[in-house]
């Protein structure tokens, strides 16, 4: 699997990925109690497409995750650039014809001053985080064998999880 992958991985790596690991889906860690951490804590809540109650349920992600065996697990140490790197990495594979490939950012849409939601100008360029949709990414990264730090701590380099559905 993952030589088939391997020009994906480099492509993340090169768009800054630090830890690149493609894994099956039935390791993917859904948990409904993820949105009780954006609805109730997060400024973002329901203030762009990428958020909750936008981006799909626990419900719709786990019916979702059903439609696919393998995907692509990689971090970056800045919230700002996993989605683009998601998103030109989905391109890439959907050129490929892999073209059942949807993209998982990293953090809330930040691209305009004020998010005009039903009219967003740029579509393309949005992608849920994993957490927005319900996904256990502490979880998730920690059954793949990958780091992540938490609680984060000051001295050490962020680790932003995003992932690729494939197929
Ligand atoms: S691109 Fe702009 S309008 Fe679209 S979701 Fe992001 S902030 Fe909102």
């Amino acid at each position: 699997m993952t030589d088939q992958l391997h020009k994906y991985i480099s492509l993340l790596k090169q768009k800054g990925a630090v830890h690149v690991k493609t894994i099956d889906t039935d390791t993917i860690v859904v948990a409904p109690w993820t949105i009780m951490k954006c609805r109730y804590g997060c400024p973002r809540y329901g203030k762009n497409r990428s958020c909750p109650p936008f981006a799909p349920a626990a419900e719709e992600t786990q019916k979702i995750l059903q439609c696919y065996s393998r995907a692509i697990l990689f971090s970056v140490s800045s919230m700002d650039s996993g989605t683009p790197a998601a998103l030109e990495c989905a391109s890439a594979l959907t050129n490929d014809g892999f073209y059942k490939v949807i993209a998982f950012g990293t953090g809330p849409c930040t691209l305009c001053k004020e998010c005009s939601l039903a009219n967003c100008p740029q579509p393309h360029r949005v992608a849920p985080s994993m957490e927005a949709c319900g996904i256990d990414v502490v979880a998730t990264v920690r059954a793949a064998g990958l780091p992540i730090n938490i609680p984060p701590k000051p001295d050490e380099p962020l680790n932003c999880y995003g992932l690729l559905l494939v197929d």
